[in-house]
């Protein structure tokens, strides 16, 4: 260090940093900068700061200023984590939005936008004291195990030395040689992103700068021929003397092995220092080669395009209500290449279920490396690289699911939503409990971006806003090519009974026509949906139904594993013989779920392959791949699943969709189920007739003559949207009012009661009785032993949401604080679906 700056410059500044820290608590924590990073802390880069007594956090530093907070002292920050900030100021203005809007902390947003590669795990680093003396003190026998291991002065990460020890705990131990001053243990901080690397060779610089030295080399290897062999492969694989800048990016080492040179030989010309070796990171994606696009859009795609810029001149949205396979995913590569051709990124977001590897596939072929995918199925790595790629902007275009509206994104020029009207575009647990399709409606307004709302049955919602002016809206009702729409018709379930033509789920009508079909050649899907159709057990003396211990359902039985499980807590337990009730044996299963339709297709349709798609089947990628491919190729002929296969999927030689039971969809107690049922029956009903012929739908119903059935079998919208819109407005629902679900949870059912009958009070006092819905007591009353009530605000369009809002949260902050409810959880759920 230089003398003068030992002198203290009395200007000098003392810093301070706002950190969001991945925590539930509303505020932001002050930390102090200590003087070597002054200059090269800013705003979004990760920091590691002290957290209580023992906890090491990863945060974001918000803000940078100089005044020390009032009422603590304000601790060093530890450590520094990022030379370039990892989160730019429109993420945190976006991640701001989302606290404020879903009523979370700004802690738990960022818990969910950054991929866990980017947090930091603490390990505790255990070193022996060496001022201690052993001889002062009695230990006891795990004592000394463990200062046997600490014999030198090294370090051991604990979880290392418990297993030296032959131990899985052993925090008491060290707590107590702590206090015995025996030991001193050290927070270790370590990233977790661990970047891919590969092994390269490159010519010793020296040698490489020279051609007289690179001769010499040959000549001397002249007697070593495999050595030779070795380096001549080299200088044919990279062009040293065209370029000289070739050296540096050297040579995968596995792929000379891989032509056949010997890998010892390499190793001798590392040894002798003619080669040196050194790693590279490399990305864990596949290279990608693009081909050549040769669709050229259709005229009515073409029209469909025009209309979309033209509204973009005076809007930002736009609906796209275009009907299954009428190309809207052509439309959007088109639009794609032109945002990104005038330098823009482009979002793409996708529901889960909908992002399969056929459309993957389908858009890496036109923008191959250009385009990363995030996927909650990706590893941790994974993540990290495309949040990197994005950041370095080696990557324009993101397809992904929800979460990818929290990556690096810095100039967004176009976001597409494709099938806006996806349920599971919303998050359910934990906070943030976000819309990704209005998340990425804010997003792209935060970027002056346009948006594509895609869908052939679009959410009440964007509906309503498109038809009131606000959206663009562009319609395309034609299917790409010879395909047609499939033909829907109904099976009375009711007639079937009567005539004893039914067998288990299926009505001789669905199993001839299934056979037709088979016979035929074409292939067949089994739509049954998820919600309420988990199969359970029932004594058939008594009637009892084995109940989840923790949570007031019944238990699911699950016949591939023969345990019965709840699907809330995750409880699980082998299957029993005997009724818990009365003692006997008589033991059934009830209803039925995908399983037993599958179960049951085989018995009546037998010699055919069958496979199923649901939750449980498609646990791992690759199963969910393997099973979507065989059907594909036709090597398996029926698919039985639920709305997995109603989404996305684009097969060639589909003649039949079957929909087991459409009652049980619209009986579900909700005020979307006619939406929902609505929007799933035509989503099933595209996956048929996608090639020249014609497919067909067969809906099986107890009621063929309710109201649903008429806009269903017509394929018509706006039938189903007349008759539903009007609907929302006498009941005063979506869109015409917003709602905000709080769900009051305690371990005791009295105290979950009087909470949230004071809550209620305490809201219809400031807001008035006619916003408030409740407290009721919900279908599913008690989830991991709490106790739950709701409670539900209905708040006018007109009205001031934000103010509404913080009346909510006084009133929470108010209840929480009571002694009686010290134990009691509220759940804050805004636009819940
Ligand atoms: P959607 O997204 O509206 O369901 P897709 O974009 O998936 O429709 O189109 C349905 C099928 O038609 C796909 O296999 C697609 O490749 C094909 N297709 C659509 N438009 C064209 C076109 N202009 N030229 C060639 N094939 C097309
Ligand atoms: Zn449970
Ligand atoms: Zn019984």
């Amino acid at each position: 260090m230089s003398e003068a700056a030992l002198i203290v410059d009395p200007n000098l500044r003392t810093y301070f940093v706002d950190a969001i820290l991945p925590l539930p608590i509303p505020r932001l924590f002050t930390y102090r900068v200590p003087r070597e990073l002054d200059n090269n802390i800013s705003v979004g880069s990760r920091i590691v700061v002290p957290f209580g007594k023992t906890k090491l956090l990863t945060g974001i530093v918000a803000a940078v200023h100089e005044n020390p907070p009032k009422k603590y002292e304000a601790k060093y920050l530890m450590d520094l984590l990022d030379e370039e900030p990892t989160v730019n100021s429109l993420q945190l203005r976006f991640f701001k939005w989302m606290a404020d809007y879903y009523m979370c902390t700004i802690g738990e947003v960022l818990q969910a936008a950054l991929p866990s590669g980017l947090k930091i795990d603490t390990t505790s680093l255990v070193q022996r004291n060496p001022y201690f003396r052993e001889e002062e003190f009695v230990l006891s026998i795990e004592e000394q195990l463990v200062l046997e291991q600490l014999a030198d002065d090294s370090t051991i990460e604990s979880a290392k030395l418990a297993e030296l020890v032959g131990q899985k705990y052993i925090s008491k131990v060290l707590r107590s040689l702590v206090a015995k001053e025996a030991i001193l243990v050290i927070d270790h901080v370590r990233e977790k992103f661990t970047p891919k690397t590969k092994k390269y060779i490159k010519l010793d610089d020296e040698i490489a700068a020279s051609e007289t030295m690179i001769e010499e080399v040959v000549n001397n290897l002249e007697k070593k021929p495999k050595q030779l062999e070795v380096l001549m492969a080299y200088l044919r694989d990279v062009p040293l003397f065209e370029n000289p800048e070739a050296n540096t990016a050297g040579l995968a080492r596995d792929e000379l092995v891989n032509q056949g040179i010997s890998a010892s030989s390499i190793q001798t010309l590392i040894k002798n220092n003619v080669l040196s070796l050194f790693e590279k990171e490399v990305s864990r994606f596949p290279t990608v080669i693009k081909t050549k696009r040769q669709v050229t859009l259709e005229p009515e795609q073409e029209k469909a395009k025009t209309a979309l810029l033209e509204w973009f001149e005076e809007k930002d949205i736009a609906l796209l209500h275009g009907i299954t396979g009428s190309g809207k995913t052509e439309i959007y590569i088109d639009l794609i290449r032109e945002s990104i051709n005038n330098g823009h990124q482009v979002l793409y977001l996708l529901p889960e279920i909908a992002l399969t590897s056929q459309i993957v596939t389908r858009l890496q072929y036109v923008f191959g490396n250009e385009m990363g995918v995030f996927h909650s199925k990706f590893s941790a790595n994974e993540r990290v690289e495309v949040w990197q790629s994005l950041s370095k902007a080696e990557i324009n275009l993101i397809v992904g699911v929800r979460s990818s509206v929290f990556l690096p994104f810095t100039d967004l020029g176009l976001v597409i939503i494709d099938e806006e009207h996806e349920p599971s575009f919303k998050q359910f647990d934990p906070a943030p409990r976000y819309h990704a399709r209005d998340s990425g409606l804010m997003l792209a307004s935060m970027h002056k971006a346009k948006t594509i709302l895609g869908t052939a049955t679009p959410s009440l919602e964007s509906f309503f806003l498109a038809k009131s002016g606000l959206y663009g809206y562009v319609r395309l009702d034609k299917r790409y090519g010879e395909s047609q729409l499939p033909a829907l018709d109904t099976i009375d379930l009711s007639r079937a009974k009567k005539t004893k033509t039914i067998r288990g789920n299926f009505s001789e009508e669905l199993i001839s026509a299934i056979k037709d079909t088979l016979d035929d050649d074409q292939q067949v899907i089994v739509f049954q949906n998820r919600r309420g159709y988990a199969p359970f057990l029932s004594c058939d003396v008594c009637s009892w139904v084995p109940q989840c211990p923790h949570c007031d359902v019944s238990l699911t039985f699950h016949q591939y594993n023969r345990e019965l499980r709840c699907h809330y807590c995750g409880f699980k337990t082998p299957m029993i013989s005997t009724c818990g009730a009365c003692g006997s044996h008589e033991l059934k299963t009830v209803s039925f779920g995908t399983e037993q339709l599958e179960e049951e297709i085989k018995t009546y349709v037998p010699g055919f392959e069958v496979k199923r798609l649901d939750v449980d089947t498609a646990k791992g990628k690759t199963t969910h791949q393997r099973i979507i491919n065989d059907f594909d190729s036709g090597k398996t002929k029926i698919l039985v699943g639920t709305q997995m296969v109603a989404k996305g999927l684009d097969f060639a030689n589909v003649g039949l969709v079957a929909i087991i039971d459409l009652d049980k969809m619209l009986r579900f107690p909700d005020f979307r189920s006619v939406e929902r049922t609505f929007q799933l029956a035509l989503q099933v009903a595209g996956r048929a007739g996608r090639s020249e012929r014609k497919g067909k739908v067969l809906i099986q119903t107890y009621n063929p003559d309710q109201s649903i059935i008429y806009p269903i079998l017509h394929q018509n919208y706006e039938d189903f949207y007349n008759a539903e819109i009007e609907e929302r407005r006498l009941f005063n629902y979506p869109p015409y009012a917003r709602l905000i679900r709080l769900t009051i949870r305690d371990f005791e059912n009295q105290v979950a009661a009087q909470a949230s009958m004071q809550l209620y009070q305490m809201l219809v006092a400031k807001l008035g009785e006619a916003m408030l819905l409740g407290p009721i007591i919900p279908v599913i009353s008690k989830i991991r032993d709490r106790y739950l009530r709701e409670v539900f605000l209905k708040i006018n369009r007109k009205k001031d949401i934000k103010q509404i809002k913080a009346v909510v949260s006084q009133c929470l902050v108010e209840l929480l604080s009571e002694k009686s409810f010290r134990k009691t959880s509220v759940i804050i759920d805004v636009d819940p679906i």
